[in-house]
């Protein structure tokens, strides 16, 4: 600890500052920088203005396999690829690039789940890198569409379909539209009674 440098500290307390800001957990910012717990839990203080978050961090595989997460995480996943062969950035800086163009694409997209709480958060983002890195999840071809997606490792890739080709029934059914078709239910009975 005595030996560490005082530019690589400065660098980690910059890189943690960034992640903070995207919606990092501790527990992230403590894997991906050498700093001490107590430093990152001053630090997410400071930034966030609030105590960080305790408890387990999302650790469901099955969470990236089904139809919207799949989505967004194949979105961010991609880039995170493509930036981790074309770039030299080091992990953390390739996550926190890779993460803000996702956020980018997921809103100038209007990508369904594209609120204010993105779909796929920060640290779900960083689990997902952890679960490729573990090959306990791979990338699987569609064969409608030829597109690469998220899938489990273990999965059979043969004739794979993604939820773009192949969305579920209930698919496109957010509490938004759902909202939207209150509202025009509403208009058409309320235009009724003026009619009768
Ligand atoms: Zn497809």
């Amino acid at each position: 600890m005595a030996t560490r440098s005082v530019s690589q500290e400065a660098k980690d307390i910059h890189l943690a500052t960034r992640m903070i800001h995207l919606g990092a957990r501790l527990q992230v910012l403590q894997a991906e920088t050498s700093l001490s717990y107590e430093r990152l839990a001053r630090l997410y203080r400071e930034v966030r203005q609030e105590s960080p978050p305790k408890g387990m961090l999302p650790f469901s595989v099955d969470w990236f396999t089904t139809w919207l997460p799949n989505i967004h995480a194949t979105i961010f996943y991609s880039i995170y690829q493509y930036m981790s062969l074309c770039t030299s950035l080091p992990k953390g800086e390739a996550l926190v690039e890779s993460y803000r163009l996702y956020l980018e694409q997921a809103s100038a997209g209007r990508l369904e789940g594209a609120g204010d709480e993105p779909v796929l958060s920060f640290t779900r983002a960083w689990v997902l890198v952890r679960f490729f890195e573990s090959e306990m999840m791979q990338m699987a071809q569609c064969a409608s569409c030829q597109g690469n997606f998220v899938a489990h490792a273990q999965a059979l890739t043969n004739g794979f379909v993604c939820g773009i080709c192949k969305p579920p029934p209930r698919a496109g059914k957010t509490q938004a539209s759902r909202v939207i078709r209150k509202k025009k239910k509403r208009a058409r009975s309320g235009q009724n009674d003026h009619v009768q």
